[in-house]
């Protein structure tokens, strides 16, 4: 019998989670991972903060996937644009969507499209070096508003605070972030719908917090109550844990709605009323917006194609999570096999349209590129342009030894 052909549309943590669980189910199955970006990891390269090198560690096991002779990596190939759903049924068996969901969530208040708010999402790609994001980068001035109180805020909080000696270790890119931070961030208000016990952000994120050098926080709206939760009870360790003033401030406001932003042209400032109707004008001059992600308008899904991920789940879910949900659409995929709707056939990945692709050499290459352009005390230097990702990718001349544990 043919071997399954399996296609997986995006190759972020849940593409690459996807292939790893249908390759230890399914093994004689041939995979194939496109992405519309020349190089694979979605959000662990393009979202995952570049201090947090613990987290993107996962991309290891991923690369041993790739090496794996029946798995392919093919990068540079847009779904929608390069191939549609019904070209990609007539090759592969198997069709599971893992595009995600890039776009950041609106605000929905006057004067969100001025000058100076800035998505999460948006400003998270400029400083990992998204090759899209290099046209108009956004810039952040001293004065910021944040709106959200997740692990994405967390994030934030920190890229804003660090001194170049704190990045020590991770693979930011210190000319780009120069260029979005053209001055140190001085003042911070961040602004939570949810008073301080149901903040969504982790107890760690904010125990990183404190160990940072610049930043004095205080509660200016809001409390956090008595009542414990180790969300809560980091918050009150990170509020106690400097009283002097410093060079930046960081003013949490609990319970707490944005009504406007303020500016003529650009951001002047930001309108809050707390829970118990009162309003402030608070004086920024960037607005941050970390409210969460647009959920993908959902296909309708045809036989024998499957979604994962967050294009699954709406915008929410770790890294971890992924891997669950993998292995929950390996049981759906067998299921599927054995009721006979899939019927192994079809030819797979080299029946893909041609064009400017790259495979998994070429990530490689790539990657080492990046790491031995590395400057002191940073584990890589990004490439942010498109061609230059391409044309490395495709260097052939560039020898690029196995890394540890592959064989492609
Ligand atoms: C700023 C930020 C920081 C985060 N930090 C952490 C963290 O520290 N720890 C943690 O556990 N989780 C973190 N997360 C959450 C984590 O990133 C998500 O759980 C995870 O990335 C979701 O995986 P995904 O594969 O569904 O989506 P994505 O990671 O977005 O991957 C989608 C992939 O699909 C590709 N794609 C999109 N459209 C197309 C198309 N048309 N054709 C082909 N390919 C396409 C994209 O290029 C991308 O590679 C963070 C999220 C954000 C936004």
């Amino acid at each position: 019998m043919s071997p399954l052909s399996i296609g997986i549309v995006g190759a972020g943590p849940a593409g690459c989670f996807a292939a790893q669980a249908l390759s230890k189910d399914f093994m004689d199955a041939e995979i194939t991972i496109l992405d519309r970006l020349p190089v694979p990891f979605g959000l662990l390269r393009y979202g995952v903060a570049a201090d947090h090198q613990g987290t993107k560690a996962v991309q290891h096991q991923f690369e041993r996937l790739f090496s794996r002779p029946n798995v392919e990596f093919v990068g540079g190939l847009d779904y929608g644009r390069d191939v549609d759903l019904d070209r990609l049924r007539s090759i592969f068996d198997v069709v599971v969507l893992a595009t995600g969901a890039p776009d950041d969530r609106r605000l929905g208040v006057e004067g969100e499209t001025l000058e100076g708010v800035i998505g999460a999402g948006r400003l998270t790609r400029a400083l990992n070096s998204h090759p899209e994001a290099g046209a108009e980068l956004p810039v952040v001035l001293p004065r910021v508003g944040i709106v959200g109180s997740g692990n994405v805020a967390a994030d934030l909080l920190r890229l804003l605070s660090k001194t170049s000696v704190e990045w020590d270790g991770s693979d930011m890119d210190d000319a780009l972030l120069h260029q979005i931070l053209p001055r140190p961030v001085t003042e911070v208000h961040l602004i939570s719908r949810s008073d301080a016990v149901e903040a969504r952000w982790d107890a760690a994120m904010l125990r990183e917090l404190a160990s940072l050098k610049r930043p004095r926080f205080q509660v200016l709206t809001g409390s956090i109550g008595s009542r414990g939760s180790p969300e809560a009870d980091a918050l009150r360790e990170l509020v106690a844990a400097r009283s002097e003033p410093t060079d930046l401030s960081i003013n949490l406001h609990f319970a707490c709605v944005v009504e406007q932003v303020l500016g003529r042209d650009r951001v002047e400032g930001i309108r809050i009323r707390s829970h118990t109707g009162l309003r402030k004008d608070l004086p920024v001059d960037t607005v941050l917006t970390a409210i969460g992600f647009e959920p993908r308008p959902v296909e309708t899904v045809p036989p024998r194609v499957y979604r994962t991920g967050w294009l699954r789940t709406g915008p929410q879910g770790t890294i971890p999570a992924q891997r669950t949900l993998s292995k929950q659409l390996a049981l759906e995929i067998a299921r599927d096999l054995r009721s006979g709707l899939i019927q192994p056939g079809r030819p797979g990945c080299a029946a893909l349209p041609a064009g400017r692709t790259t495979n998994f050499a070429g990530w490689r290459r790539i990657d080492a590129y990046e790491r031995a352009q590395a400057v002191e005390q940073r584990v890589r230097l990004k490439i942010s342009d498109i061609e230059t990702l391409y044309a490395v990718g495709q260097d052939a001349n560039l020898a690029v030894a196995p890394a540890r544990g592959t064989s492609k």
